[in-house]
């Protein structure tokens, strides 16, 4: 039977059998033992499904994926154990030296330097484009080795949102997949597969973790695309010689992509995460219904008043009627986008951070998405490395102030805030 988003939180991905812990236990072995040689020997050829090492699969971190499976509609996950990982593994996974990717310049700033720095020097290929370009725009961005279209559902910390399906259209049309970053919105306020997205990453860091306990992402696959359409993928569609000769989207159809995620990536890469950070997260996933709604609660009336407080410059949160998103929001995002709001107080970059420090409820940290408010300041920290025009090509200006706001009492927020512009 098909349940609804909520009893999927709570329920999905662990199934006890009979006198087995209702409760998803910590699977916490590197390994599993076998009566013979030969029984571990088809495991290790893929002609059976079984655990022999925990870099390849863990019980416990297998439960979990499964269940942020089935949140976004998809058909297989692996977890890893950073959203910088999940993002990585994504691209790397159908991509090689001489590669070409299209990706949003909207993006969170370690994602970026992933991107244009990182895997430049492996060889692979990068062209940024705006969130918000025209169809024409996003073809001109292709080539003839262009292998996924990259971007944010909801941009850290620029909050524009995609439109998803403008973009997965234009990856249609040149036969590779779109790849979002859907770490924002959760698949409590979006569900990108249903508007044509392929493939979703995570970082569980942040609202699916929700109590800033791990860190840790997600690869998740729809299952949709069509690898064998053209011969851009020959990774997926031609015999793996480092795995006897199995050829991925043969033998595993709707699954070619994550067993290859799996079975050849994580094998060389290894960014396992550990089972007892898979446990927390999922203890994070069993209240995200209850939590997301209440982030977007409490952000809306904190961006309600910002905007009508005259030491504020400008305000922007997807939620509120001025904002440039307002309407893709209601499209994509109908029940609310996120707790995040990003503002800036008259005064500049001076102004912003006097302001941070003046606040008493809201902590300044390195961090977004949890239950406890808190501000980061995104010039001087996370995108410190990009140059000033690079800033402004993301659209972060030097007086940003990224606001998370949590789940505490609005009232007290809010005080919060106007102590501090006061
Ligand atoms: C934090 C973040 C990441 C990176 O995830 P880590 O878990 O910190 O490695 C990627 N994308 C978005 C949108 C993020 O907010």
């Amino acid at each position: 039977m098909a349940y609804k988003i909520e009893t999927n939180c709570v329920q999905a991905g662990w199934k006890p059998k009979n006198g087995e812990p209702r409760v998803i236990p910590v699977y916490q072995s590197t390994t599993y033992k076998y009566d013979s040689s030969v029984e571990m020997g088809r495991l290790f050829d893929l002609e059976e499904n079984g655990y022999f090492y925990t870099r390849l699969a863990n019980p416990t971190n297998d439960a979990v994926a499964s269940k942020i499976a089935t949140l976004e509609g998809g058909v297989a996950a692996v977890l890893t154990s950073s959203g910088q990982a999940a993002s990585f593994y994504s691209l790397i996974n159908i991509c090689q030296a001489g590669d070409h990717v299209v990706a949003s310049n909207a993006i969170y700033g370690g994602t970026y330097n992933l991107f244009n720095v990182t895997m430049r020097k492996l060889g692979i290929d990068f062209t940024f484009i705006s969130p918000t370009a025209t169809e024409d725009e996003i073809d001109a961005a292709f080539k003839p080795n262009t292998k996924a279209v990259f971007a944010e559902t909801l941009s850290n910390p620029v909050l524009a949102v995609l439109d998803i399906e403008k973009f997965a259209a234009s990856a249609h049309a040149h036969g590779v997949p779109l790849i979002v970053d859907n770490t924002f919105p959760t698949p409590i306020n979006c569900r990108p597969f249903e508007f044509g997205a392929d493939i979703v990453i995570h970082s569980t860091t942040k609202y699916m973790d929700g109590h800033a306990t791990q860190v840790g992402g997600v690869v998740v696959d729809s299952g949709n695309f069509d690898w064998e359409q053209n011969d851009k993928f020959p990774g997926l569609t031609t015999p793996d010689d480092s795995y006897h000769g199995i050829t991925y989207t043969q033998k595993f159809g709707k699954g070619a992509y994550i067993t290859k995620c799996v079975a050849q990536i994580m094998r060389d890469y290894g960014s396992i995460p550990s089972p007892q950070n898979a446990f927390l997260l999922n203890l994070g996933l069993e209240t995200l219904h209850l939590r997301v709604p209440r982030h977007c609660e409490n952000a809306l009336a904190v961006a309600r008043f910002l905007e009508s407080n005259d030491k504020i410059a400008w305000v922007n949160y997807p939620g509120l009627e001025s904002s440039p998103n307002y309407e893709l929001a209601r499209k994509y995002m109908p029940n609310g986008t996120s707790g995040v709001i990003s503002f800036g107080v008259k005064g500049g970059r001076e102004a912003a951070t006097r302001f941070m420090d003046n606040l008493k409820l809201a902590a300044i940290v390195t961090h977004v998405a949890d239950c406890r408010t808190c501000v980061l300041h995104p010039a001087s920290t996370t995108h410190r490395q990009l140059t000033d025009s690079q800033l402004e090509e993301a659209g972060i200006g030097a007086d940003l102030i990224r606001f998370s706001t949590g789940i505490e009492n609005k009232e007290d927020i809010i005080a919060d805030v106007a102590q501090a512009l006061e």
